[in-house]
């Protein structure tokens, strides 16, 4: 991934938190920063520039006020969610362009797990930012939006390129694989899936991030063609 680096740092249960660092200028952003102290410790004597937030959920933004502290840097968050984003400096709607260092990210609104999710992607770098949208073998739950809402912020994700990399919030693709395994047992791409996923997490391997050209195949929040069948398959994981 040339000019973007990126840093996984696992924290709390299942979260992941992300350092990421323009390899040209060294500006280094963190991505939902749940908590502050591993970041802090990730980070070693390196400045902080952004703290990039998709949405409001305290584990995703639990540590923003700590580092903005600590660092001086400028919390990007989505515009429409700006009153539930601790710290905001910046806000963002869909379309926006941020820039870590020479590295640009466009943001898009990702409504459906809260109102105001938004995502970051680097396309030049392969690397999609989604928050609780996109997991790998699944989707955020429907807190506040609708379903519809999330198909339609699904279909985004869906039209980039094969190559992009999903850095995901949570190492949730386990439990994912086994619920699309019981709605869909004679899907071979789950089924292929399921087995490799739970023979890495076995090996105590993190999945997280996976390739996008995986999720077009065997995430089915993802290929549902239509909302009534997305909002069926949502309901039965939420009870699973
Ligand atoms: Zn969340």
């Amino acid at each position: 991934m040339s000019g973007l680096k990126v840093e996984q740092i696992p924290v709390l249960n299942d979260n992941y938190v992300y350092i990421i660092t323009c390899t040209e200028t060294g500006q280094t952003a963190v991505v939902d920063p749940a908590v502050h102290a591993p970041v802090i410790k990730a980070l070693g004597d390196r400045p902080l520039h952004y703290i990039l937030n998709t949405h409001h959920h305290a584990d995703h933004t639990g540590g923003n006020l700590a580092l903005k502290e600590k660092y001086n840097c400028t919390i990007i968050g989505a515009g429409k969610d700006a009153a539930r984003i601790p710290g905001i400096d910046k806000k963002v709607h869909e379309g926006d362009e941020v820039k870590v260092g020479n590295q640009p990210a466009k943001v898009y609104e990702t409504p459906g797990h809260t109102i105001g999710h938004i995502i970051y992607h680097f396309e030049n770098n392969h690397a999609l930012f989604c928050g609780d949208t996109l997991f790998a073998g699944g989707c955020g739950r429907l807190f506040e939006g609708s379903a519809e809402q999330m198909f339609n912020s699904l279909q985004k994700i869906k039209a980039m390129s094969d190559e992009t990399k999903v850095y995901c919030a949570h190492e949730y693709t386990l439990q994912n694989y086994k619920f699309l395994h019981h709605a869909a047992p004679d899907d071979g791409h789950v089924e292929a899936r399921l087995n490799t996923v739970a023979a890495m997490r076995s090996e105590g391997k993190r999945t997280v991030p996976s390739k996008l050209a995986d999720e077009k195949k065997s995430n089915l929040f993802l290929t549902a063609g239509s909302v009534k069948e997305f909002a069926n398959l949502r309901k039965a994981k939420d009870t699973f």
